[in-house]
């Protein structure tokens, strides 16, 4: 059998008709770049998130780079974040020239470590970049209260959390919680629409959601040149701008996405059940004040299993895996220039880095599938 690790065929393939009509209207109102489909989806989004702004743009990464420059984030500034994320979250803070400041992760959730956060801090530091990682949220309570104490800005990157909702306290010293939508908590949150995240757009696109109205504007203006009228340009601007095309089948697929997450959700329970009991193969935690919408499924393999080893066995039955993320970015060769900084201190980093595998986890997996996969990794547990 033959079970790729990620399979949009499956998730698209079945509802074509409907996917081509979607798109053919877009063809009739010619409403190919930004445009009334954007604007729809704009609304439906912050409906959704329940937040009072969104903006779409055309991938995760810019809407990281807008969160910033919204911010006035820039030269001579740090920036806090995990190593243990997509690159993407790193780029956003050079591009605007700040320095990326990263921090170890929790070992049982693997989002960023609070604790570690405060020593990190200097009179630099303007924001922290809380990133949900595989479909959970980041400590929030806790990173807002340390941003709140060192004044500093709260960007979140929920690129992989569409959907997660998590406990707020609210600070009313009554012990009061309420479930909010991730990236709607701190200052400004991210969203990537990359085909392969959970919401997925037909090519590239991305979003930003804010309730601050200032900041809305301002990002706004940046996405489209900083045209404020037409050939009028406050500052310099970018080209960021969501596409038609993009706003049209993130409506609609918007609809489809709290399904998904409950499969996702029913999945990772069934490899929980068969996983769990076993040394040294430790299944992931969900963190108490957060919901999980298992964009990734990650097991952590620990010594004296190896890894490789089930990644071969898997290869070999026909079942692909993932490794998300084998190269921690400080040790990317792009941020070399950084590594004096970094010596010992990113620890369960650089563990994560060499235990985790991601197991293929989408709500299209049959039971016979998700079965195979099962028994795979068994039978391969037992050689051990
Ligand atoms: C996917 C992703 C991004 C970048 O999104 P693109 O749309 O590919 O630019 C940023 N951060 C995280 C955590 C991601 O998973």
């Amino acid at each position: 059998m033959k079970i790729p690790f990620l399979d949009l065929k499956s998730q698209i393939l079945p509802n074509k008709e409907e996917y081509v009509e979607i798109i053919k209207k877009v063809i009739d109102d010619t409403a190919f770049s930004s445009g009334k489909y954007v604007d729809e989806f704009e609304t439906n989004f912050a409906n959704y998130l329940g937040v009072n702004y969104s903006v779409g743009v055309n991938s995760g990464t810019s809407a990281l780079h807008l969160a910033l420059l919204a911010l006035d984030i820039g030269i001579g500034d740090e920036v806090i974040l995990p190593s243990h994320t997509f690159i993407a979250t790193a780029w956003a803070v050079s591009y605007v020239g700040a320095t990326p400041i990263f921090v170890d992760i929790d070992e049982t959730y693997y989002t960023i470590d609070y604790k570690k956060i405060e020593e990190k801090i200097t009179n630099k530091t303007k924001a922290i970049i809380a990133v949900h990682l595989y479909g959970q949220a980041a400590d929030l309570n806790e990173i807002s209260d340390i941003c709140k104490k060192h004044n500093l800005f709260l960007i979140e990157d929920a690129s992989q959390a569409i959907g997660v909702e998590y406990k707020c306290n609210l600070g009313d010293g009554n012990e009061n919680v309420k479930f909010k939508k991730v990236a709607t908590i701190g200052d400004i949150g991210t969203f990537s629409f990359y085909p392969g995240k959970n919401l997925g757009a037909f090519g590239e696109g991305g979003a930003i959601v804010t309730n601050n109205e200032s900041y809305y504007k301002r990002i706004k203006a940046l996405r489209n040149h900083s045209q404020t009228e037409r050939y009028v340009h406050s500052e310099i601007g970018y080209n960021y701008r969501m596409d038609g095309i993009q706003g049209s089948i993130l409506s609609y697929k918007l609809n489809l996405i709290d399904n998904w997450n409950v499969k996702r959700n029913e999945i990772s329970e069934k490899y929980n059940n068969k996983f769990k009991n076993l040394n040294n193969l430790v299944i992931p935690k969900i963190n108490p004040n957060s919901t999980h919408i298992f964009h990734l499924y990650e097991l952590s393999i620990n010594i004296p299993l190896k890894r490789e080893s089930l990644i071969d066995y898997l290869n070999e039955k026909g079942i692909s895996t993932g490794l998300h993320y084998p190269i921690p970015i400080h040790l990317q060769e792009a941020y070399k220039s950084l590594s004096s900084i970094y010596q010992n201190d990113l620890e369960i980093t650089n563990w994560a880095a060499n235990s985790l595998i991601s197991l293929p986890i989408y709500p299209e997996l049959t039971d016979i599938q998700i079965e195979y996969i099962i028994n795979c990794v068994l039978e391969w547990y037992n050689l051990q």
